[in-house]
């Protein structure tokens, strides 16, 4: 990228924007000669013989220093491809697919044959497959099939610092795995500072450098604290636009309701202004979006016309857009929070750490010497953030890793060698949401439920509720229902036309509630023969039924695996009541008489969310997908239930106040006293048991 105007340019900008000439070089360099620029191409041959001297290495450098897209490459140019694939795990399935899209591209290949991908629910690698991107959850997935991971020579678990769950299982494992494989090397990298304790992980490897190019950026910080940080973000942005140099701006989002909201205000301001001013392209990324659309955030803005990226946190380090000056950062991302009084994982918009805003802010100075233009104060800076993020490992439900690590058959969780343990009481909830679920027995053994359980790619409560479907005969709508909760947003409500939205989405409504009216929406789509403007004529997002389409077949493709039965449930909405219970038995809530409705687990006050089917309803029980909270805590996806259902459906979590045994009819009798026990807070617990 070459020369930037400079700030004395500013007057005169409107006429010189552009006539530059050197903004947008990058598109003409070609491939071979983008790759050849980046820092990490000079010290490929001391990379490989370092990868050949160390079982174990890990890699830090600057984001876009290249040893996402390269490393693989070099080392399958290096040989390490005749005895097995090499595998680059990806915190983020955006950034798994586009990694390979752009790999592929260098590569020479088609997606899919030399470099592929695989994250849950979309595979796109065969049988000539060397290079594979893939979710760090997915690597997951293949250890629990094969222990050895025999087909790989190397394997690259990149973005490390990030710190998933699923990486820090896979430090435990491959740490034990390269003790018995001699053959097998391992690469962590890294964009930050932990590089040293990484290291000190695995048997105090070496680290390898490569050296950064960076330039230098300002940070700016707000004077006052922002009351509404999205209006600020906004306004930040077009004012770098009307009044700074040229240069590209990258906008931190938490996520897509708020970059789709961004994205539409932006063009609704820029309107306004008429044609006078520059053309402003606004590319949203966010993980539902469609990789076509994506990969439109690469393309470099033509002469005269600024490019804004709304991003969610993949922007900070998994994906590197070259081009950017400007960053506005709001200080704030969605992450997944295990709330103990609820019992369960909420994503909860929280301020980043000190490490995620240098991070957020470098990103300006990758071309050249950019601005950081951070809504909160330097005192929240100093005061209020912590330093780094606390891994996932520390803070989320542990459900789903607790399933699968015993069906790799590590029962033994307490003594596991993870580089920061999980607490122990998160350990302990999570082996007794498994065991109310059915999937361990009294000794926290796995079940044959379980181990049906964790052949499924989702939370333990949705493969519960799969499974019993398949027992209640309702397996078809079951899936669907899955598959319609899991991707995304499936209403779209534009701001001016928010009544006409809402109209149409009641059309689709049910008496039974949110998750029948998903089906409804499914139904009715595929009855207009999965059609397209269907979906715009009713406000549905199609690229989100697209999606609940392909998760749905990968779903039954599983099913279709371990001979499980689809059947239909007709019209009997009882059964799929039923199902839903099985599996979100602990999401039961009780209709408060002060107002709201209190969680039967735990007690808590929650609400209806306004666009919930049953919001004007408000039935006596329900039970929900999710809470979000936003100015309340709210109920997503809600259904009526009746409370009979839970008893019946998961004996182990409602099972009577009284400790001696009692069977089945005489449970059911005790039914309505236990309703009123519920009401008192703390009257019956989970029990403890042995784990
Ligand atoms: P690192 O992993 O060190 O952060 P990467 O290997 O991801 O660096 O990126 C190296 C370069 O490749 C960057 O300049 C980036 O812009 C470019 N790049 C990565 N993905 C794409 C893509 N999908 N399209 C175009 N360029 C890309
Ligand atoms: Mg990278």
């Amino acid at each position: 990228m070459g020369t930037r105007l400079t700030a004395q340019s500013v007057p005169e900008w409107k006429v010189t924007y552009g006539k530059d000439g050197t903004y947008g070089q990058r598109s003409r360099l070609s491939i071979q000669e983008q790759r050849e620029s980046l820092p990490i191409f000079r010290l490929k041959k001391e990379l490989i013989n370092a990868v050949h001297d160390n079982q174990a290495l890990v890699v830090i450098g600057e984001t876009g220093s290249g040893k996402t897209t390269q490393v693989t490459q070099y080392l399958a140019e290096a040989g390490y491809t005749t005895t097995g694939k090499i595998v680059c795990t990806q915190p983020r399935r955006v950034a798994a697919e586009s990694i390979a899209k752009r790999v592929a591209e260098e590569f020479g290949c088609r997606l899919g044959e030399e470099v592929g991908y695989s994250i849950r629910f979309d595979d796109r690698t065969g049988p000539e497959t060397l290079i594979k991107y893939m979710t760090d959850g997915m690597l997951l997935r293949e250890i629990l099939m094969d222990g050895d991971l025999s087909s790989y020579s190397v394997v690259m678990l990149d973005e490390a610092h990030e710190r998933t769950i699923y990486t820090d299982i896979l430090f435990g494992l491959l740490k034990k795995l390269i003790r018995q494989r001699n053959d097998l090397k391992l690469i962590v990298t890294s964009a930050t500072l932990d590089a040293e304790k990484f290291s000190g992980y695995f048997f105090d490897c070496n680290i390898f450098t490569i050296p950064g190019r960076t330039f230098p950026v300002e940070i700016l910080h707000t004077k006052q604290p922002e009351s509404d940080y999205m209006d600020a973000a906004l306004i930040t942005v077009l004012q770098i636009h009307l009044t700074e140099p040229e240069g590209d701006i990258l906008l931190f989002l938490t996520g897509q309701e708020e970059i789709e909201h961004a994205c539409e205000k932006l063009h609704e301001r820029m309107k306004a202004f008429g044609g006078d001013i520059p053309e402003l392209i606004i590319c949203p990324v966010f993980s539902a979006l469609p990789i076509e659309v994506q990969s439109k955030i690469f393309e470099p803005a033509p002469p005269g016309k600024r490019k804004v990226v709304v991003a969610t946190n993949i922007a900070e380090a998994s994906i590197t857009i070259d081009g950017i000056y400007y960053v506005v950062d709001p200080g704030f991302a969605k992450l997944n929070v295990y709330n103990p009084k609820l019992g369960l994982d909420s994503l909860v918009i929280t301020p980043i750490s000190q490490a995620s805003a240098k991070q957020r802010a470098g990103r300006a100075g990758r071309t050249g010497p950019g601005k950081c233009y951070r809504l909160y104060t330097e005192s929240a800076y100093c005061n209020e953030m912590s330093p780094t993020t606390t891994p996932e490992i520390q803070r989320a439900n542990l459900g789903w890793m607790v399933l699968n690590m015993k069906a790799m058959g590590i029962n033994d969780l307490l003594n596991f060698d993870f580089m920061d343990p999980p607490a122990r009481q998160a350990l302990i909830s999570a082996t007794e949401q498994l065991y109310s679920l059915g999937a361990l027995d009294g000794e926290g053994l796995l079940t044959r439920l379980g181990r049906k359980m964790a052949e499924f790619p989702q939370e333990p409560p949705l493969s519960k509720m799969l499974l019993a479907s398949v027992d209640l005969g309702c397996s078809d709508e079951i899936l669907t229902i899955i598959a319609m909760i899991q991707t995304g947003n499936i209403f779209h409500r534009p701001r001016e036309k928010q009544a006409q939205a809402d109209g149409k989405r009641s059309n689709f409504f049910q008496p039974e509630g949110d998750h029948l009216t998903l089906l409804t929406v499914y139904e009715t789509w595929k009855a207009k023969g999965f059609s397209g403007p269907w979906c715009v004529e009713n406000f549905v997002q199609v690229n989100s039924l697209r999606r609940a389409q392909d998760v749905r077949k990968q779903l039954l493709e599983i099913m279709d695996k371990y001979k499980l039965d689809v059947g239909s449930a007709g019209n009997n909405p009882v059964k799929i009541g039923k199902a839903l219970a099985a599996g979100f038995f602990f999401h039961a809530a009780r209709k408060d008489p002060n107002g709201g409705y209190r969680t039967l687990a735990d007690h808590q006050q929650v609400y209806i969310h306004p666009s919930s089917a049953l919001f004007h309803q408000q039935p006596q029980w329900v039970i929900y997908h999710e809470i979000v909270m936003t100015t309340k805590e709210y109920m997503r996806e809600v259904t009526a239930v009746d409370p009979r259902w839970l008893v019946e459906l998961a004996p182990r979590f409602y099972r009577s106040v009284d400790p001696t045994k009692i069977n089945k009819r005489k449970r059911q009798e005790r039914i309505e006293p236990l309703y009123d026990r519920y009401s008192e807070p703390n009257s019956w617990r989970l029990s403890k048991r042995r784990w």
